[in-house]
């Protein structure tokens, strides 16, 4: 059996999925694992398919106390004990930086490139690029995959790429990129073929997880994003603020003395929905809580949205198509129903029973605007990207690649 290892590396886990190439190309998901509390408590966990548990072990810190670490537990689980030999490795990268708008195949001058951009994402990028690395060194004729996070918002005109700062700064690399980029590439991808009318003309997704942002899509282009130069900037997420006044970073670096490493922690980590209710970052605990500082955060999230649907309308210059996705947009059907009632005045109007029941289309027909509910699928477009590349390489032929 072929397949294909898609790896999500982050600071204290490492996610993978085992995809198989079926016939014709098509990717079936074979197993879904992550090593996680790397440098603490480290453990792997994978299920199969329909979620059948695989393993589920524990390791002393020392045996996995960072992320090559990491990958190598995960790799070596997988070709010792399961005999999978992946054909290639597709890897998440948050950051293409400037320079790329599609994935790329991986080798040293690759990764020295996107080695430029750690400090465009220093919290992601030198973790995505740590299990690069080591397969680099330990499989190197093992073909890897890198894809971008910001590589679906290339198209963006220069209008919307700029921000309204000296010139040379955007030509250092301070641009408005935005991120969440394959999720949105799939939503595009999918929503070509469930409603291929609708895919051709103006659509917004909201992508609200974690971290939350949303994008406006032009004939399945990217033409607008709420995220900029990092994946700060938009929606209030689970602990990240979103759109905030830079004069009330300096304030808190003026008035209390906070530092430049002070400042990113207290924005990726202590803001949002947690810092706002003081309860929690999780939209579940939201719900379920009687605290009203848990209604604000709520009602300040949907209050975004709804806010920043009208500034992407207005890039868009109209609206045929509204999608929600991720955690919060697949699963909330309260947060989808008070979202469709704050976007009221755009024509939308909600079935309440296909919300309640987590429908593709969640709208009446009376309404003018199309509500959709796309579960999103990052890791299965990180295989078809790098299955892709595989295919189209000159001259090989993937079952000369296989790692020994
Ligand atoms: P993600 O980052 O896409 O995995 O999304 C995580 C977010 O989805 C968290 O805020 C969860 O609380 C939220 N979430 C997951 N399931 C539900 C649910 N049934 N109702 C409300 N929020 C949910």
């Amino acid at each position: 059996m072929d397949t294909i290892l898609v790896v999500n590396a982050g600071s204290s886990s490492v996610k993978f999925q085992v995809f198989s190439i079926e016939g014709e190309g098509r990717l079936r998901r074979q197993i879904k694992g992550q090593v996680d509390g790397i440098g603490s408590r480290p453990r792997l966990r994978a299920s199969g398919t329909s979620g059948d548990p695989m393993a589920d072990r524990a390791y002393p810190i020392e045996a996995v106390a960072d992320v090559p670490a990491a990958m190598g537990l995960a790799g070596n689980w997988l070709r010792e004990e399961l005999r999978i030999h992946p054909i290639a490795v597709g890897h998440r990268v948050v950051h293409g930086g400037p320079d790329y708008e599609r994935p790329v195949l991986i080798d040293h001058g690759v990764v020295a490139r996107l080695e430029r951009f750690i400090s465009l994402a220093p919290l992601h990028q030198p973790h995505n690029l740590a299990p690069i690395r080591s397969v680099l060194a330990n499989f190197p004729s093992l073909p890897q995959v890198a894809c971008f996070d910001t590589a679906f918002h290339r198209t963006h005109a220069a209008v919307a790429d700029h921000y309204a700062i000296p010139h040379q700064l955007h030509a250092e690399g301070v641009r408005r990129y935005g991120f969440h980029g394959l999720s949105y590439e799939y939503i595009a991808k999918t929503l070509s073929q469930i409603a291929p009318d609708l895919a051709k003309q103006r659509v917004i997704v909201a992508h609200l997880g974690s971290g939350a942002s949303m994008c406006a899509i032009k004939n399945g282009r990217s033409v607008e994003s709420t995220m900029g130069f990092t994946a700060l900037d938009g929606l209030p997420m689970g602990t990240r603020p979103g759109q905030i006044d830079p004069g009330v970073v300096l304030y808190l670096m003026t008035e209390k003395g906070m530092s430049a490493s002070d400042m990113q922690n207290f924005l990726y980590r202590d803001c949002g929905l947690k810092g706002l209710s003081g309860v929690s970052n999780d939209m579940r605990e939201l719900e379920a809580s009687k605290d009203p500082k848990a209604k604000l955060a709520i009602d300040h999230f949907v209050y975004r949205i709804g806010l920043n649907t009208g500034m992407l309308a207005a890039a868009l210059q109209g609206l045929d198509a509204f999608v929600f996705t991720a955690g919060i947009g697949e699963n909330s059907a309260t947060i989808r129903a008070r979202v469709v009632a704050q976007l009221g005045w755009l024509g939308m109007t909600l079935d309440q029973t296909e919300n309640a029941r987590h429908a593709r289309l969640i709208s009446r027909s009376d309404g003018s605007i199309p509500v959709y509910v796309v579960p999103t699928d990052e890791e299965l477009m990180i295989a078809q990207h790098t299955l892709s590349l595989l295919m189209n390489r000159p001259s090989s032929h993937p079952q000369q690649a296989r790692a020994s």
